[in-house]
C-alpha cells in the first residue's frame, strides 16, 4: 500500500514538473521586442505618382515569354530595356552592363572596397501570358492602368514591382551621391517564367570569375497579411527553395480490338503505377526551417497554439498533423506528388498501345532528384513501365540559408526599420525561382521583396487582376532604397 502510495506521488510530481515546465515555456513565447537599429536611417521622401507611373509603364511593354523560345517576341524585352534606360539614367551610368544571353541584363556597380563579397539582387524582367479578351480583367492586363489607387495590370507583382521598384531606388541612390564600400550587382533575367537561362547564364559567369556573394536576395517571400497561420503582417524570408521534378511514366502493351482484351493493358497498368505513387508518399515532418517559422509566429497563434510550439518535443506529431491538413502545410513538410498530365487512348473499342502520364515533383531538402526517382521505380514496381525526366528543368532542392545570423540579421534590420514590430519569419518557398541558379556560389539566397501582400492577392500571381496598390509600391521603392544603402555601406 504505502509503495503504490509512494509511485503515485512519484508520478504526480513527474506530471507536475512537466505542466509547469510546459508552461514556463508557453508563457515564455513572446512578440519579439527588440528592434536593432542599423543607423538612424529614415526612409527617402518618394513621389508616390511618379513611381506609379514608371510602373504602369513598365506593364505596358508585353514581355511575355511562351514556353518555346522562338514564340516570343524579344524585340519587346530591347523595347523595354531602351525605357529603362532612358528612364533611370543615373543608375545606367553607375554601373557596368553586360548582356547575358542577349536579352538578360547584368549590372554591376563597384564598391571601394574589395574586401567585402559582392551582394547581387536580382528580378526578372517577363511575365507570363494573360489572354486581353479574357473578360475576368477589371482593366485590360497588359494597360497599366492606374485607378482607385491601384496600378493594374500584369507583372506589377511578380516582377516588374520588384524590378522596377529596384531601379528606382538604385536610381535615386546614385543621383544623391552614395558611393557603396560592398559591390551591388543586378541580375535581370529574361526567361524566369519558362527556364531561368539567363539568371543560370549569370551564376555560371560568377562562377567562372571565383565571386561567392556575400547575399542573393530574389523575389519568393513577401510582408503578409491576414493568412491562415498568422493574421497580422509578417515578413516571410524565403531562406531555402523546394527542388522541381517531372517524371514522365510510360506503360506499353498490346493494342487491339477491346473485345479481347489481354489481362495487362497500357491505361490499367499506368493507372495501377499512379495510385501506388499516390499511396506511398515521401517522408514528411517539421524540418529546420518550418521550425524556426513556427517559433517566430508562436506569440500569434492561440493559447493552445503557443502551448504545442513551444513544447515541439512532446506536441510535434500533433502540429505536424495539423499542417498536413492545409496543401500549404503539407507542402511545406516534404516531396510533393503531383500528376499533372495523362495521354492515352484515341478510339472507344480499341486498346491503345501505349498510355503516358506526367507526375510533378517538388522537392523537400531531405530528397533529392535520384532519390525520388528511386523511390518511384521501387514503388511502381513494374519493368514494363519506363521512367524518364521530362525535358524541362530538374533541381534539386536549395541549401537553407543562414536563419538568425549572417546577411538574415541585416535582413532583420530592414525589416525592422521600414515596419517597425512586423514579426520576421523564415520560411521555405514552394515555387521556383531565378535564385535556385546560385546555389552554384553562395548558400546564402534570400528570396524577399519588400511588399506587402493580403491573402487574397496570391490568387493575382499569374492569374486575374494582378495589381499593387500606389502606397505599397511608393513603400517598396522607399525599402528597397534602404536595403540598397545598408547593403552598401
Ligand atoms: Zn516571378
Amino acid at each position: 500500500m504505502r509503495k503504490s502510495l509512494k509511485m503515485f506521488f512519484g508520478v504526480f510530481a513527474l506530471l507536475l514538473v512537466t505542466i509547469c515546465v510546459m508552461l514556463f515555456r508557453t508563457l515564455s513565447v513572446s512578440k519579439p521586442t527588440e528592434t536593432r537599429s542599423v543607423a538612424d536611417q529614415v526612409l527617402i521622401v518618394v513621389d508616390k505618382n511618379l513611381v506609379a507611373q514608371n510602373l504602369a509603364k513598365a506593364v505596358q511593354f508585353k514581355t511575355v515569354t511562351a514556353q518555346n523560345r522562338e514564340d516570343t517576341d524579344w524585340q519587346v524585352f530591347l523595347d523595354f530595356q531602351a525605357w529603362l534606360l532612358e528612364t533611370y539614367p543615373d543608375f545606367y551610368k553607375a554601373v557596368q552592363s553586360q548582356q547575358i544571353e542577349t536579352y538578360a541584363q547584368f549590372h554591376v556597380w563597384q564598391g571601394s572596397d574589395p574586401s567585402l563579397a559582392p551582394i547581387v539582387f536580382l528580378a526578372h524582367q517577363d511575365v507570363v501570358p494573360a489572354l486581353e479578351a479574357d473578360t475576368g480583367w477589371d482593366f485590360p492586363p497588359f494597360g497599366g492602368v492606374i485607378a482607385d489607387g491601384f496600378i493594374n495590370g500584369r507583372g506589377t507583382i511578380d516582377d516588374k514591382g520588384s524590378l522596377i521598384g529596384l531601379l528606382e531606388a538604385a536610381d535615386r541612390l546614385v543621383a544623391s551621391g552614395f558611393k557603396p564600400k560592398r559591390t551591388l550587382m543586378f541580375g535581370f533575367g529574361h526567361d524566369e517564367e519558362v527556364s531561368g537561362s539567363g539568371a543560370k547564364a549569370i551564376a555560371e559567369l560568377l562562377k567562372s570569375q571565383g565571386i561567392s556573394p556575400y547575399a542573393v536576395i530574389d523575389e519568393g517571400g513577401v510582408i503578409t497579411t491576414g493568412m491562415p497561420d498568422v493574421k497580422g503582417p509578417v515578413a516571410r524570408i524565403g531562406v531555402a527553395e523546394k527542388g522541381y521534378l517531372t517524371l514522365v511514366l510510360t506503360a506499353r502493351a498490346q493494342g487491339g480490338h477491346s473485345s479481347v482484351p489481354p489481362n495487362y493493358t497500357a491505361i490499367g497498368a499506368l493507372a495501377k503505377a499512379i495510385a501506388a505513387i499516390e499511396a506511398n508518399p515521401f517522408e514528411s515532418g517539421l524540418d529546420k526551417v518550418s521550425i524556426a517559422m513556427l517559433k517566430a509566429t508562436a506569440s500569434e497563434q492561440e493559447f493552445m497554439g503557443r502551448l504545442a510550439i513551444a513544447n515541439l518535443w512532446l506536441f510535434k506529431p500533433l502540429v505536424e498533423k495539423k499542417m498536413r491538413e492545409i496543401p500549404t502545410g503539407r507542402a511545406m513538410l516534404g516531396t510533393t506528388i503531383a500528376p499533372t498530365i495523362i495521354k492515352a487512348g484515341f478510339k472507344e473499342n480499341a486498346l491503345p498501345r501505349d498510355a503516358v502520364a506526367h507526375v510533378n515533383f517538388r522537392l523537400h531538402s531531405r530528397d533529392t532528384v535520384a532519390s525520388v526517382t528511386e523511390h518511384v521505380r521501387r514503388v511502381i514496381n513494374d519493368k514494363d513501365i519506363e521512367i524518364s525526366l521530362s525535358g524541362n528543368i530538374g533541381a534539386e532542392a536549395s541549401p537553407i540559408s543562414q536563419i538568425g545570423s549572417g546577411p538574415y540579421l541585416w535582413l532583420e534590420d530592414v525589416v525592422n526599420q521600414a515596419y517597425p514590430g512586423t514579426i520576421i519569419a523564415p520560411n521555405t518557398v514552394l515555387g521556383g525561382t531565378d535564385s535556385r541558379y546560385f546555389a552554384l556560389v553562395t548558400n546564402d539566397i534570400y528570396r524577399f521583396a519588400p511588399y506587402v501582400l493580403d491573402a487574397s492577392d496570391f490568387s493575382r500571381f499569374h492569374g486575374l487582376n494582378e495589381r499593387m496598390s500606389i502606397e505599397n509600391f511608393a513603400k517598396t521603392v522607399q525599402v528597397y532604397h534602404l536595403m540598397l544603402k545598408t547593403a552598401g555601406e
